[in-house]
């Protein structure tokens, strides 16, 4: 361990599958600081604002630290004993179909096990699913038909021997900022051409040398015309098509594909074409743009037909690439946490493989069948089928589609548990029981990344109050329901070595997961794990997957699939004019529970907004800064329009990460259909349709606070900030009484109220003062608040001269809104600098004000900044 400092404990990063490694070390009562693993293979010590975060979403505020019982503490015997019992009782009564385990791609691999473990051999139904089954589902199915079993291929180091790159659907620069890094500097390296296949412009075009603006939903169209073209020009790899079965038919779909469904120009279509075939070392990297798709598995085939037919797979520098979205996504697909899978990439269709299981784990019980997916598991618990269902770190009341019903769903469910960290979550409030578990940084065990890099998480904090790892709470239902020899476990580490011992059952079947050389790891060893990629029994696959072809169909050959295109489901028409895309922002991740926490990661986009493009907003009347809402057959929401090209005309684009505790007007999955790909079970994510009008509030509002708020308006989203919090506010009804308004927002009785109004302009600007110090403020107006954000939202707690005014007096800088969250540097001081100081470039930037620096994230938009002052300047 070079790189690792006295007292720093290796652990992973906990948000996306990059699964960058971190150094903790204490400091302060509960506090980490972490830092990038120089070792770790995945970033060799980078890490993207969130990853640099962590330290500061460490808090115990809202903490769930001891079990509750219909809102009540109480002990963990107690909770178990009901939890056991009542799981116990449906089984007994309905059958075991009639439970189910929503999980999560938080859990590590040990906590995942036992999970799958406790479903599917000793309950005996397949109803555990996955919120990766929202993720990359679709990539799984893909995988399964192509290659026989879920095994990705590539390794990050192909994406730095690629000479060319094809992202589709996945803007990495937001998402996998790490991965997105190293591709830069690759191509810095080596000029590795970058083309980006996304309807909406992101911060991955910002270096590509091409972006399709395809139609959303017409990859499959794309990738068929591809494959047609490469056949037509001679461009095939015979030699490795001799491991391949299923072309003649897959070349017949793809000529009768008719690519002008994508809305890419011949010019496009011919340059893209032309590059793949010119290029031998091809990567594509598809990720949630892919897989949230009606038609995600067949997306997912219609590319790995390209690189089957083209032999650009198995070697340095090629193949298909998903990135997946979690940091344990790959982890749960190892175990057999989807309601199709069975464990250790064996298949629950196939009764050699039960009986194989079964018997590993001396286990009563097996599902014969595949149980519920996300979306049916939750229709089951609407609709009385499941009479006991266990939700395991995971939001679904927010992240589900069609989030309302789902939430309805689980209220009317006869017993729902929820284990979680957070106390009160959208989903969480709803539960019967709520069990308190370890949160990252208190828990340890295994993830597996992207390219199947195992990694140590370890526990680098004490484990608060009552709260619990979720293996052991498992394990321990698992006991209390009459099994205790089976979940009979002390450590982690006795776990992984089960698993681990059950992959070689698997490679005994000759399938791609085998860790059995980890079955006889010692304790200490397992402490000491380094970052290891699967599998660890290298020597049969030559360290690679399908260089010379040996896959998983019982032929040994990959099939190519024929695909065709089909539109996204929901219709379009006249009364939903709209396709709605939602995805992730730079600084956030899901559900905000931690991410929110940290001041730096709130400050880039505070709240939750709608990108539409300007002929759209002209045609609407909506204006910069207005609210827009949105609504389907499903639900409706309202969020700050941002006025952008961006996205095309007919197209809007929102985050997913709001929820009834940030901006409950804002839960967009509300509004997206909950239509699912008929054979991966993924949900449209991507292609919801919707209706947008300006929306006009009787008075907007912004708020700044030394303390959380209470906003009661129609549209109000919360975010943290170094002071204390901001909020924008807007409400339908005339603020009658601003002062009034105030005092419920704030509660702060014994604050003196600053108040100036203009009743004529409807204008009123109150500062709540104590012992000399703002304690909050309130900016009200009939148009959207027109005030310095950034400087007020650090006022709070200091003297609160010239509040009032909104704006900073001449000799007090404002940094404007964050653009480097590493660095915390905000839009305006870098507009400053590049006019003061005449800087040229992004890097110019980075060495005067280290914005853009580290993780890189920011980059494209220093670059925009850049931009504008050269075109204003220009224009001069
Ligand atoms: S890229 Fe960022 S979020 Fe992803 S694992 Fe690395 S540090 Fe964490």
């Amino acid at each position: 361990m070079r790189g690792t400092g006295p007292d720093e404990i290796r652990s992973a990063c906990p948000y996306c599958g990059t699964g960058c490694g971190v150094l903790l070390r204490r400091s302060g009562a509960a506090g980490l600081e972490v830092r990038g693993d120089p070792d770790h293979p995945a970033n060799r010590g980078r890490l993207c604002s969130k990853g640099l975060a962590l330290g500061e979403t460490l808090g115990l505020e809202g903490r769930l630290l001891a079990p509750r019982v219909g809102g009540r503490e109480t002990d963990w015997d107690s909770a178990l004993d009901l939890v056991a019992g009542k799981f116990r009782d449906a089984v007994r009564d309905h059958g075991p179909d009639s439970v189910g385990f929503y999980v999560s791609g938080q859990l590590l691999t040990e906590d995942y096990y036992v999970a799958n473990k406790l479903m599917k051999g000793f309950i005996g139904s397949a109803n555990i699913d996955t919120n990766s089954r929202l993720c990359m589902a679709s990539t799984v199915a893909g995988h399964r038909r192509a290659f026989g079993t879920d095994t990705v291929p590539g390794t990050y180091e192909d994406l730095e021997e690629a000479d060319l790159i094809v992202l589709v659907g996945s803007n990495l620069a937001w998402c996998h900022p790490v991965l997105h890094q190293r591709v830069l500097a690759a191509r810095a390296a080596r000029g590795t051409k970058l083309v980006v296949i996304d309807p909406r412009r992101t911060a991955s075009c910002d270096q590509a040398d091409m972006h399709l603006r395809l139609r959303a939903g017409s990859d499959v169209a794309l990738f068929n015309h591809l494959l047609a073209r490469l056949q037509a020009d001679g461009a095939l790899d015979a030699d490795y098509l001799r491991h391949v079965s299923g072309l003649e038919e897959t070349l017949a779909a793809a000529h009768a594909e008719d690519a002008t469904v994508t809305g890419l120009t011949a010019e496009e279509l011919e340059a893209f074409c032309q590059l793949w075939r010119r290029t031998e070392k091809v990567v594509t990297v598809f990720s949630q743009g892919v897989n949230q798709s009606t038609s995600g598995a067949d997306k997912v085939n219609a590319i790995l037909n390209c690189h089957l037919a083209t032999g650009r797979i198995g070697k340095p520098g090629c193949g298909p690439f998903s990135v997946t979205g979690q940091p344990n996504a790959m982890g749960g697909r190892e175990v057999g946490g989807l309601a199709n899978m069975l464990a250790c990439h064996m298949a629950l269709e196939d009764s050699r493989h039960r009986d194989a299981v079964q018997g590993f784990w001396q286990a009563p019980a097996m599902p014969q069948q595949a149980g519920l997916k996300a979306v049916d598991l939750f229709r089951a618990a609407g609709d009385g089928r499941l009479k006991a269902l266990w939700i395991i770190h995971t939001n679904p009341a927010v992240t589900m589609p069609e989030a309302g019903a789902v939430a309805e769903a689980i209220r009317a469910c006869a017993f729902t548990v929820v284990s979680d960290i957070t106390a009160s979550t959208d989903t969480a409030r709803l539960a019967d029981v709520l069990l308190p578990a370890a949160a990252w940084g208190e828990k340890d065990g295994t993830v597996t990344n992207s390219d199947r890099t195992i990694s140590r998480q370890r526990a680098a904090l004490p484990v608060p109050g009552q709260a619990r790892a979720d293996w052991q709470i498992l394990a321990e239902v698992g006991r209390r329901m009459g099994w205790k020899e089976a979940f009979d476990y002390q450590t982690p580490a006795q776990i992984f070595r089960e698993h681990a011992a059950l992959s070689g059952i698997a490679g005994g079947f000759g399938l791609d997961f085998d860790i059995s050389g980890f079955a006889q790891l010692s304790d200490d060893d397992y402490a000491a794990l380094e970052p290891q990629r699967w599998p660890v029994t290298a020597q049969r696959h030559g360290g690679r997957f399908f260089g010379r072809g040996s896959f998983y169909h019982s032929d040994g050959k990959a099939r190519m699939l024929p695909v065709r295109h089909r539109a996204p489901a929901a219709a379009q028409g006249r009364k939903y004019p709209f396709r709605l895309n939602t995805g992730r922002i730079r600084d956030q991740w899901h559900t905000m529970t931690r991410t929110a926490l940290a001041p730096r990661l709130s400050g880039h986009l505070a709240e939750p907004f709608a990108d539409i493009h300007p002929q759209d907003a002209a045609r609407l009347g909506v204006q910069p800064a207005d609210l827009l809402r949105l609504r389907s057959p499903q639900g409706e929401a309202i969020l700050r329009a941002r006025i952008t090209a961006d996205v095309q005309p007919g197209d809007l684009f929102v985050p997913i990460h709001w929820t009834g505790e940030t901006a409950p007007s804002a839960r967009i999955d509300q509004l997206v259909a909950a239509a699912t790909d008929p054979v991966s079970g993924q949900p449209e994510s991507k292609a919801a349709v919707v209706a947008a009008e300006r929306w006009q509030p009787a008075w907007y509002g912004f708020a700044v606070s030394c303390r959380p708020m209470a906003p009661q308006a129609e549209y109000w989203a919360v975010s943290r900030t170094w002071a204390g919090h901001r909020a924008e506010l807007a409400g339908q009804d005339p603020l009658a009484d601003p002062e009034a308004a105030a005092r419920a927002l704030f509660d702060l009785p014994g604050a003196e109220v600053q108040m100036m109004t203009d009743s004529r302009r409807g204008i009123a600007r109150l500062a709540l003062i104590q012992d000399g110090r703002l304690m909050a403020a309130l900016f009200t107006a009939p148009e959207p608040v027109a005030v310095s954000r950034s400087y007020l939202a650090e006022l709070p707690g200091s003297c609160a001269d010239g509040v009032l005014s909104g704006l900073p007096a001449a000799d007090r800088p404002d940094p404007g809104p964050t653009v480097c969250a590493c660095f915390n540097v905000g839009a305006n001081t870098i507009l400053q600098a590049i006019e003061s100081d005449g800087l040229l470039s992004v890097a110019e930037v980075g060495a005067a004000l280290q914005a853009g620096s580290n993780c890189g994230s920011c980059r494209p938009d220093i670059a925009d900044l850049l931009a504008r002052t050269r075109f204003r300047q220009a224009a001069e």
